[in-house]
């Protein structure tokens, strides 16, 4: 019997498990709380494990189209404005046909996997519709929409974001921690490749204020930078973005050019967090529902894809009969533990490393990129778990 799959939330996340479930022949139907797609800025670089994983789907060749190749990333040492080290994505040649990442707005994967979805059989894409409650018996998986309209399901996916409702509905706690400062996020046409030679991708680590500094296309395609900043303790929303501070933070980051073209002020709080448990019965948890953590590292969605992906091989397996429902509990012993050693670890080490404050430690840290880098053997390794490709290997290896 064809499964019927439900997914809480069109984020990137749920609009790959939908794709994936549905080329598997399962029956998917795709809850989104909101008419339209939010195009704020948020996750924007595409490791190669998952564009390996998009390029199964099919959708690869178009979502790279509407970004821009990455081969490099560097470490900048913000208070000497001196370039630390630089990591090149094709020494990976060997292990991936995708040696580099891809800069590409996350709106645009859910737009893209939204258009695949509308031409597809046995799916149905219900915008506008917020979930409200998911219930689960032996006969399956109820969902309860807002407008109290109700949906059977065998299996429900909550992909419904940090605040995810089927997580609640689960009772599932969501562990971790809330960093203290929030992160603000100036979006400008000030071309930094250009003025100060830094590449697409760049960790700017300085005591005074660090910066996350990379480039996308915008919708246009013509370019625009993202850079990200702790925002000051107490620093009110109208003081980050009022134009001396932003010029103040910027021409910091440009020595001294003046940035006028600021086309996008955001400021947003963040955490580490990792739900208790991944599954309960009929009902997982995948993405940001799942886990979430600091954007420095360019992690939370790549993980969250990955969920999707060994999600619906899962449910494939289990529902066509090639395996026995206790596979169910592979998928937590898997993403699970793996988040954390990838991505929680990941980005709290990549966060505090660009904001160190002791000289000799910032040193270290420094000596160690530019040794890593320096050692094809250790520049290799670094980038195989920078890049996911190594917690898809052991993915594998967890029975
Ligand atoms: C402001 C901000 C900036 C970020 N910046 C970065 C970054 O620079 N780099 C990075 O790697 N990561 C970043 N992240 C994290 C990244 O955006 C997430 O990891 C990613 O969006 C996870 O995708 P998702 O599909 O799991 O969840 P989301 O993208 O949050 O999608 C969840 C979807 O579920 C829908 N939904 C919620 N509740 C319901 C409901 N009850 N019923 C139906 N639908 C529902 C929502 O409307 C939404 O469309 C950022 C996050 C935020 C909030």
């Amino acid at each position: 019997m064809t499964a019927r799959v439900g997914i809480v939330g069109a984020g990137p996340v749920g609009v790959v498990a939908a794709i994936a479930c549905a080329r598997k022949g399962m029956r998917v139907t795709l809850f989104e709380a909101e008419r339209e797609i939010d195009h704020s800025p948020r996750a924007a670089t595409t490791h190669p494990s998952t564009l390996e994983m998009l390029a199964e789907l099919g959708l690869l060749e178009e979502f790279q189209s509407l970004g821009l190749v990455a081969r490099h990333f560097q470490f900048w040492d913000g208070a000497t404005k001196t370039l630390v080290a630089e990591f090149d994505h094709e020494m990976l040649r060997d292990e991936t046909p995708y040696p580099f990442v891809v800069q590409a707005e996350q709106h645009k994967l859910c737009a893209l996997g939204l258009r695949r979805l509308s031409a597809m059989p046995d799916v149905e894409v219900r915008l506008g519709t917020s979930v409200a409650d998911v219930a689960q018996d032996a006969k399956g998986a109820l969902v309860t929409t807002e407008s109290t309209e109700q949906y059977l399901f065998d299996y429900v996916i909550g992909c419904d974001g940090g605040r995810s409702t089927v997580r609640k509905c689960l009772d599932v706690a969501f562990e971790g921690y809330t960093w203290p400062e929030r992160f603000l996020v100036l979006t400008t046409l000030f071309d930094f490749q250009s003025a100060l030679g830094c590449c697409p991708r760049s960790y700017i680590s300085d005591p005074e204020e660090w910066t996350n500094l990379f480039k996308v296309t915008g919708d246009d395609l013509k370019g625009r930078w993202r850079a990200v900043f702790p925002a000051r303790q107490n620093e009110s929303d109208e003081q980050a973005f009022s134009d001396a501070a932003v010029c103040r933070r910027l021409g910091r980051l440009s020595d001294g050019h003046l940035i006028e073209l600021v086309v996008h002020r955001n400021i947003y709080r963040v955490h580490q967090r990792v739900a208790k448990s991944f599954r309960k019965g009929r009902v997982f948890l995948a993405g940001d529902a799942a886990h979430v953590n600091n954007p420095v590292g360019g992690l939370g969605l790549n993980c969250g894809v990955h969920d999707a992906m060994e999600l619906a091989e899962t449910l494939h397996q289990v529902a066509s009969g090639q395996a026995g429902e206790d596979l169910l509990d592979r998928y937590e012993r898997r993403r699970r533990p793996l988040n954390i050693e990838y991505v929680q670890e990941q980005t709290v080490a990549n966060k505090k490393r660009l904001e160190e404050r002791d000289p000799k430690v910032r040193q270290a840290h420094f000596d160690e990129l530019r040794r890593t880098a320096a050692d094809p053997v250790l520049h290799s390794r670094f980038l195989r778990r920078t890049s996911l490709i190594e917690s898809v290997r052991r993915a594998r290896e967890i029975a």
